[in-house]
């Protein structure tokens, strides 16, 4: 076509859009940041599905902008329609605020919680950009490097059948590329008939070519140049995920773009597109898909299989955010796990991300590894705040539970501050919901009546120690009174005062203080393993102690 004609059709196409690239380039300057400043950012699709993907690139882009005193923003990619759910975009935002991921800039909340633009180069919905690709998509007309495609579904299938049965490759290109090179006339025909069309890219690549692009994670990357006409805009003037990305990264002034490692397939074409739309390239950080072990195998987490990929996952569980984030930086830079031992307690901004240490390949997600991590984290916390904590979870998932726990929020407090603070805190709770196994005992509603003793005494032994033990208990006793008082009791009965005497000679004796402390924590929490009984008992206080012991003696007749 000559330069007149390709004049002729772009204005035929886009009559209405009279802005051009260098008005866009006006009204979205480049930004005024320091040297080495990184600008990313987190483009999600509003689905209503809010994933470990989504926090694991979001703090990516998070660390490596905040670190480099950049900026973060978020993009809201809804150009699939079909795909979006009402309010999946408020949820997304609250969610990865949740996860500390708070951003610069981009698709924001209101004080009434309703969607809007922060910042100065949006709309930040790709919805609402239509006008921006056009101008694009227009420019790419006059230069010839774009062209509109009238090809039905059924002709596009038959292409496909057609290049099976020949093993070619797919796609469309080569005498497949029907409307590549057709005269205007032919164009205007097929507008005046009224059929719809998508506007295609020039390819002017070969995969004859190869060459190497690098990567931030992976490294250098071989790269094919890409031969496929891919479409730009669909048949309702909407871009497909390639253009608005090219379009909207060049333009908010991306500088690395952060995103899965299943988009690399496409980089031999975005490469094109920037460089066809006079646009410098972004450096790119692909993060790899995340793998669970299945069986001996490693598998690809699913969003149908497994539930564990949903964030709701980890709140409804119970997990604290705190958990989760510095479980999936573990996953994101392999020195982190070293950095968080050597600083327990540091803030996360302090640790040094770097995109150089993160897995190439994909990383494995382990639930038993984060319940580690949670068991730290929780048992650095103080009691009060695991109070508040428990409380709110308790309150939404746990209604039952919530109504015992927060009856009497000091002694509630007094359960969990037993074993906390000092240099080996306990680590019994990985997430909120294990406080019910952990402590509910300390409930009366929980308390097990039926606890069993140690298999190898009769009843009627159980029954004369915590008789005797009943009848000397002082709740305003020390410690060492308090442990004097059972030894006393186990002498008193033919057992041990200390349990290396009873190895010495077990023959000597029917058994040894251990048992006869575990007679009294059997009858005063229902169950043989507890934190500390002496604690337990002062917070249970005397009466209960004392209705339980009582309770079980009459058991025991
Ligand atoms: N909407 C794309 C996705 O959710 C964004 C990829 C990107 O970050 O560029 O996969």
């Amino acid at each position: 076509m000559t330069e007149n004609e390709l004049k002729q059709l772009a204005d035929l196409l886009f009559p209405d859009v009279i802005k051009t690239p260098a008005d866009m380039e006006e009204m979205f300057p480049p930004r005024k940041l320091p040297e080495g400043a990184i600008v990313s950012r987190l483009a999600p699709s509003p689905t209503g599905f809010v994933h470990l993907g989504n926090v694991m690139q979001g703090l990516t882009s998070e660390r490596l902008a905040h670190q480099s005193g950049g900026v973060l923003f978020l993009r809201v990619e809804d150009t699939d329609a079909k795909r979006e759910v009402a309010g999946a975009s408020e949820t997304l935002i609250e969610m990865l605020k949740h996860y500390g991921i708070e951003f610069d800039e981009g698709a924001a909340l209101d004080a009434d919680g309703m969607i809007c633009d922060k910042g100065e180069y949006g709309p930040y919905k790709q919805s609402q950009r239509a006008f921006i690709y056009h101008v694009y998509a227009k420019q790419l007309l006059l230069e010839n490097k774009a062209y509109p495609c009238f090809c039905t579904e059924e002709e596009l299938e038959q292409f496909h059948n057609e290049q099976e049965a020949e093993k070619a490759n797919f796609g469309y290109y080569g005498r497949w590329a029907k409307w590549r090179d057709r005269p205007l006339s032919d164009i205007i025909d097929a507008l005046n008939a009224g059929k719809p069309w998508v506007l295609r890219f020039r390819s002017e690549g070969s995969i004859e070519h190869k060459f190497k692009y690098n990567d931030l994670i992976k490294g250098e990357v071989d790269i094919t140049e890409n031969d496929i006409d891919h479409v730009l805009l669909k048949s309702d003037g909407i871009p497909t995920y390639h253009f608005a990305h090219a379009v909207d990264d060049h333009l908010m002034r991306t500088t690395h773009v952060v995103r899965g490692d299943e988009w690399l397939a496409s980089l031999p074409f975005h490469i094109q597109l920037f460089k066809a739309l006079g646009f410098k390239l972004p450096k790119y950080v692909h993060i790899g898909t995340l793998m669970k072990m299945d069986g001996t195998s490693k598998r690809k987490l699913s969003k149908r299989k497994d539930p564990e990929l949903a964030l709701s996952y980890y709140k409804k569980e119970g997990y604290p955010t705190e958990s989760v984030v510095d479980y999936i930086m573990t996953i994101l830079n392999s020195n982190f796990e070293d950095w968080r031992r050597a600083n327990p307690t540091a803030p996360l901004d302090d640790f040094k991300f770097s995109a150089k240490k993160m897995n190439a390949a994909g990383s494995l997600f382990d639930i038993a590894k984060l319940c580690d991590v949670s068991k730290n984290i929780i048992s650095r916390m103080t009691a009060e705040k695991v109070y508040d904590e428990v409380s709110g979870w308790a309150s939404e998932f746990d209604p039952e539970f919530y109504a015992e726990f927060s009856k009497d929020p000091d002694y509630s407090k007094a359960v969990l501050s037993i074993g906390r603070g000092g240099n080996k805190p306990r680590k019994d709770l990985a997430v909120w919901s294990d406080v019910k196994g952990y402590a509910g005992f300390f409930y009366d509603k929980y308390y097990n009546a039926d606890g069993e003793y140690p298999e190898a005494f009769d009843k009627a032994t159980v029954r004369t120690a915590l008789e005797k033990y009943a009848s000397v208990y002082d709740e305003n006793d020390d410690q060492t009174a308090w442990f004097e008082k059972i030894k006393d009791v186990s002498e008193s009965l033919g057992f041990a005062r200390e349990t290396k005497e009873y190895k010495a000679n077990p023959v000597a004796y029917k058994g040894h203080v251990g048992d006869v402390s575990s007679f009294i924590r059997v009858a005063v929490t229902g169950q043989q393993n507890s934190p500390d009984l002496y604690q337990v008992m002062r917070i249970i206080g005397k009466g209960r102690v004392l209705a339980r012991i009582g309770n079980q003696i009459d058991k025991l007749k």
